[in-house]
């Protein structure tokens, strides 16, 4: 399954090509748009123990993607998975009910961008209410109203 993937064992440093690197787990600092400076605690990396330089693999990656996600309260990959699987929608339907497009589901669903709040709020609705997605669905807007507005 894992695709060429170098072992930490005395792998030699890309960028000063005279230091080795060494696996080592410590913070991430990074900026995320629209939140700031981020630190992303306990990354497993590889350092070089000459000049210091950092390579994150698959495993930091995953763990530095999952902080964001909690971080932004952005629906995940497997929730949007979740919801097409529960009313059994391609993502093309997705994007004809939610009005969101398919490039954007493909790319939330790939885990390429993190959906919005506002998306992920929406989505995280419609997963959980069946009634909610049906309104949407056949934009059935006109809902039972118990009392009159006041005017
Ligand atoms: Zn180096």
């Amino acid at each position: 399954m894992s695709k060429n993937k170098e072992t930490s064992q005395d792998a030699p440093c890309f960028e000063c090509e005279s230091g080795t690197l060494e696996a080592v787990v410590q913070d991430f600092e990074t900026n995320v748009t629209g939140i700031g400076d981020v630190v992303v605690p306990n990354v497993p990396m590889e350092r070089c123990d000459q000049c210091g330089d950092v390579v994150i693999g698959d495993a930091g990656n995953r763990i530095i993607d999952t902080y964001f996600y909690k971080l932004t309260s952005a629906i995940t990959p497997t929730e949007i998975q979740a919801f097409l699987d529960k009313y059994s929608i391609t993502q093309k339907e997705a994007a004809e009910i939610t009005g969101y497009g398919e490039k954007n589901i493909s790319r939330w669903l790939r885990g390429h961008i993190r959906p919005s709040k506002s998306v992920s709020n929406n989505i995280r609705t419609l997963l959980a209410s069946t009634e909610a997605f049906e309104i949407l669905k056949t934009r059935n807007w006109k809902h039972p109203v118990t009392h009159e507005p006041v005017i």
